[in-house]
């Protein structure tokens, strides 16, 4: 179970009585680790019963990112840093990702400002660890024409092209808003109505474009790759990144 998935069983009131702002925040706390699901007092004893069990599973996400810290602390994150776009620090490597700085340290522990979701931090240091020395190459395709993108297409469109599309169905300002928040510029040159260029991390740029609907076609939001991107993140790791972006752009204020 992940986060959203977790997110969608919560009463999503956003009533805070768990300790934590929103119902997204405590999805997050718990994946993290950080608070337990009998915080939230709003979730009937079913609930909270078939939740646990699947809340368990989440412990192989704790080995998984112990695993990659071990593998991590190994590699010398100074001569890495060029490879994967990253700012050398005293105390490590400072790395962007989804318009956040995250400090990847000598042990290959993760910090930010605030909480850092455990994903997120797998996501980087499999980043560090997939990433090569080349540059992307300026070449834009659609998710289905990676290399292994046919086989997560579904999942990809669900999570991350139909959510970004409502959003800017919903209200456009405050989704291009969101988007420039994050770092986002004006693509030229593009087919579709509007179009914005997103690095979502330094060797992972995407185009955003979004098409006006008329009354023949609905409005549509297609997220390209730079035919580069399984070079720094496997197949399943880029749909998590898109997830991500369409979770930090549902949180940006109104
Ligand atoms: S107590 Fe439950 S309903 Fe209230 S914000 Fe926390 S998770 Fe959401």
């Amino acid at each position: 179970m992940n986060t959203i998935e977790l997110y969608k069983e919560l009463p999503k009131t956003n009533c805070g009585d768990c300790g934590q702002k929103t119902c997204m925040a405590f999805a997050i706390a718990i994946i993290k680790g950080s608070s337990t699901l009998q915080m939230c007092p709003h979730l009937d004893i079913n609930t909270l019963d078939r939740l646990s069990s699947s809340v368990t599973k989440l412990d192989v996400t704790e080995s998984m990112f112990d695993k990659l810290k071990e593998e991590t602390a190994k590699l010398d994150l100074i001569k890495a840093a060029p490879a994967v776009g990253a700012a050398i620090m005293p105390d490590g490597i400072t790395i962007k990702c989804l318009g956040k700085d995250f400090t990847v340290r000598h042990d290959g522990s993760v910090e930010t400002d605030g909480t850092v979701n455990l994903w997120i931090k797998i996501l980087l240091l499999i980043y560090i660890k997939t990433g090569d020395a080349s540059e992307p190459a300026n070449d834009w395709v659609s998710f289905d024409r990676l290399k292994m993108g046919i086989v997560k297409i579904g999942a990809f469109k669900k999570e991350c092209e139909i959510p970004l599309t409502g959003m800017f169905i919903k209200d456009y300002q405050s989704a291009v808003a969101a988007i420039k928040s994050l770092g986002a510029v004006e693509a030229e040159g593009q087919p579709s109505t509007a179009a914005w260029k997103l690095y979502l991390l330094p060797k992972i740029p995407v185009l955003i474009l979004y098409w006006q609907g008329d009354e023949e076609f609905p409005s549509e939001v297609k997220v390209l790759f730079d035919s580069t991107a399984e070079r720094y993140l496997d197949i399943e790791s880029l749909v998590f990144l898109l997830r991500e972006l369409t979770i930090a752009l549902g949180e940006f204020p109104a």
